[in-house]
């Protein structure tokens, strides 16, 4: 008469492996926890198309017998939590006993292992939940799970899988959270038989950070280090005044655990914009430590996601870690000198083809521009352009750069301000806009070797094909490095590495194919690649950046709109001045 009954395993499991396995990333962090519970120091990862055909995870972990081999794949069989109070303290990265029997549920599963001391190995093949067979296997001490034809019996979740390319870039954000996570072991990630990186075992997490994000841009980093007796914050964050990240440039770390926790990360992102911040998100490497009886891990079924018992006592930690590191960076109004900028850009000032002038001149003759508030303007010194380095030009003198920001310069009846940076990206924008196929490009006479991390250095170089439209001719250089052999016209070479490193969050920032995203990559690389504020200019890039002015299409706003100069007029001064002018005569 019941008309309730108990689910049958099959029908339960394929149900959790609903809430557990999204997509071939969730197999990946589930199988990578898996490894680092068996204690593995090495851990290999292989996909194939993004890991919708195979997503194979190797490890040197402690393997398991045969009969635990079967048994890891019955629900809620696992060997790391025993009794309800285990729950409240978990330290293994599983507990709950159910990924390899969700995965199992969904897939064509091989898992082969063999505990070091073992002389012999086991072969477990589970498909579509089904047990098929149990074979000895002689086999390397560890681990190996491959999962193949995922959701093979789930068609409303195989339709809803990405291309592979977006399967790979999820799966190769969780194996970078993995590798940040746990320097002290090695990372290999290999897609469709090609390597995509290895980050072999290190001592130091900042180390880690130099092979996944490169040495440039994990040298401008700013160490966080906060210890109370309640909790930590140890880690690295970029400085609010440099170059943007991508949201998954956030790596939060609860006691070892990868999450993906939005009340934590919003708090790291809230603490770190009040510094003056104009990008959305920091890159940030962060290792919190909280008593595990004072949270909860077992919030869902991913664990990506934690909850605190005392919330507000884990964001005054996070706040005060971030005070302590960034206090000394309190920025001057509006901008802030790049930090390190001068050590990262030590290059020799001219490695291109501009051997002796660092920044290319405008070969237009120079010709009147108008500001809004512009009184008369002289016309043009005929012939002038030609001139070397016009200080004086067209009734105008160039005095000087004032405070590494502006430049300085005098007309009869009046001062001008200069924006160096606005000037020199008008400049370049209205090169490129010029161009609306393909940028003119510019070879370097000696190639600038730049080191961006395995995983960019891999996008850098499987995108080369819209590199080259924007004017950038790259070649792989060794793990995760490039040379650089061209540059869009007009880029400087000592702000080659910079725009280098912002490749590729250029590229994902806008598509080239429609005219707007075109234009949005030309305003945004035009951006990255002129000069800072806060950066010294020789006398010839002062010179430079005047003539470029004295050009623009639109000499009074930068290509987003923002105010380039200033004119402040001697009647003006006088008035401040408390002076009267009648005509000829100040009194
Ligand atoms: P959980 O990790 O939550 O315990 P899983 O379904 O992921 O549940 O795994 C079940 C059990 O199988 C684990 O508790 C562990 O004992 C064993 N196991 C799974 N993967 C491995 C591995 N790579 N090496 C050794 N043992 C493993
Ligand atoms: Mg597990």
């Amino acid at each position: 008469m019941g008309r309730i009954v108990i689910l049958p395993d099959v029908v339960v499991n394929r149900i959790a492996a609903g809430e557990v396995i999204q997509r071939p990333a969730s197999v990946v962090k589930e199988l990578i926890d898996n490894a680092l519970d068996a204690g593995a120091r090495r851990v290999e990862v292989r996909l194939e198309k993004g890991g919708r055909r195979l997503v194979m995870v190797r490890d040197d972990g402690c393997g398991m017998d045969a009969e635990d081999a079967v048994l890891a794949f019955e629900r809620h069989a696992t060997s790391k939590v025993r009794t309800v109070e285990d729950l409240t303290a978990i330290q293994t990265l599983g507990f709950r006993g159910e990924a390899l029997a969700s995965i199992a549920a969904v897939a064509h599963v091989v898992l082969e292992t063999r505990p070091p001391d073992a002389e012999m190995g086991t072969r477990v093949e589970v498909v579509g939940g089904r047990l098929r067979s149990v074979t000895p296997a002689a086999v390397a001490p560890g681990t190996v799970v491959q999962v193949r034809a995922l959701f093979m019996n789930v068609p409303a979740r195989r339709k809803f899988l990405a291309a592979p390319s977006v399967e790979l870039a999820h799966a190769l954000e969780v194996v970078q959270n993995y590798a940040l996570a746990y320097p002290d072991r090695t990372f290999h990630l290999w897609h469709d038989g090609r390597e995509v990186f290895l980050y072999p075992a290190v001592a130091e997490a900042v180390e880690r950070v130099r092979q996944v994000y490169g040495a440039e841009v994990a040298r401008s980093l700013i160490p966080l280090a906060l210890e109370t007796p309640e909790g930590s914050v140890v880690g690295w964050v970029s400085p609010p005044d440099a170059g943007g990240f991508r949201a998954d440039g956030m790596h939060v770390f609860v006691n070892g655990r990868v999450v993906r926790d939005r009340f934590l990360l919003q708090t790291f992102r809230e603490g770190w914009q009040r510094y003056g911040a104009r990008r959305p998100y920091p890159l940030l490497v962060a290792f919190l430590t909280w008593p595990p009886e004072a949270m909860d891990v077992n919030v869902h079924p991913t664990k990506m996601e934690v909850r605190f018992r005392e919330p507000g006592r884990v964001q005054e930690l996070i706040w005060t870690a971030l005070d302590q590191a960034l206090q000394a960076r309190r920025p001057v109004p509006q901008w802030a000198p790049p930090a390190g900028a001068s050590r990262r850009v030590a290059l020799p000032e001219a490695v291109g083809t501009e051997d002796r002038t660092p920044l290319l001149r405008p070969s237009v003759s120079s010709r009147p521009v108008g500001l809004p508030s512009a009184g008369r303007v002289p016309p043009p010194g005929a012939g002038e352009s030609e001139a070397p380095a016009p200080v004086r030009s067209a009734g105008r003198e160039l005095i000087g750069q004032w405070a590494r920001c502006y430049l300085v310069v005098l007309e009869a009846e009046a001062i001008l301000l200069l924006d160096q940076h606005l000037v020199h990206e008008r400049y370049l924008y209205e090169q490129w806009m010029a161009s609306p196929q393909a940028l003119p490009t510019q070879a370097l006479l000696l190639p600038i070797p730049v080191e961006v991390g395995m995983a960019d250095a891999a996008f850098l170089t499987g995108h080369a094909a819209e590199l080259r439209r924007l004017g950038w001719q790259l070649e792989p250089f060794g793990p995760g490095a490039v040379t650089v052999q061209a540059v869009p016209l007009g880029v400087p070479a000592d702000r080659v590495p910079e725009v280098v490193l912002q490749l590729r969050s250029i590229l994902e920032s806008a598509s080239p194919d429609s005219v707007a995203g075109w234009d949005d990559l030309l305003k945004t690389m035009a951006c990255k690649a002129a000069v800072k504020m806060g950066m010294e200019l020789s006398p010839d890039r002062r010179a430079a950046l005047f003539e470029m002015w004295q050009v623009l299409k639109v000499p009074q706003v930068c290509p987003h709109g923002r105010r380039m100069a200033l004119r402040i007029p001697l009647t003006r001064v006088h008035h401040l001045f408390g002076r009267t002018w009648s005509g000829e005569s100040v009194s």
